[in-house]
């Protein structure tokens, strides 16, 4: 899902980095400012469908580390 930060980064949502909290990831970090989305914008199902994918992409690069 694409979308616009604050500080003007456009790009896919799945992107953001995860950020870890104590029961779970707590939002989606932007690589450009920092800023934190709790993807509380979104309905409970998209939001579902957004950490899934994120999840995919992020094991997807930590084997991309692994292998070099
Ligand atoms: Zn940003």
């Amino acid at each position: 899902m694409r979308e616009v930060c604050i500080c003007g980064r456009y790009g896919d949502v799945e992107d953001r980095d995860p950020v870890p909290g104590p029961v779970g990831d707590i939002g989606l970090k932007c690589p450009n400012c920092d800023h934190i989305d709790d993807l509380g914008w979104l309905a409970a199902r998209e939001q579902a469908a957004i950490w899934a994918e994120v999840r995919r992409r992020y094991e997807a690069n930590a084997k991309l580390v692994l292998r070099t």
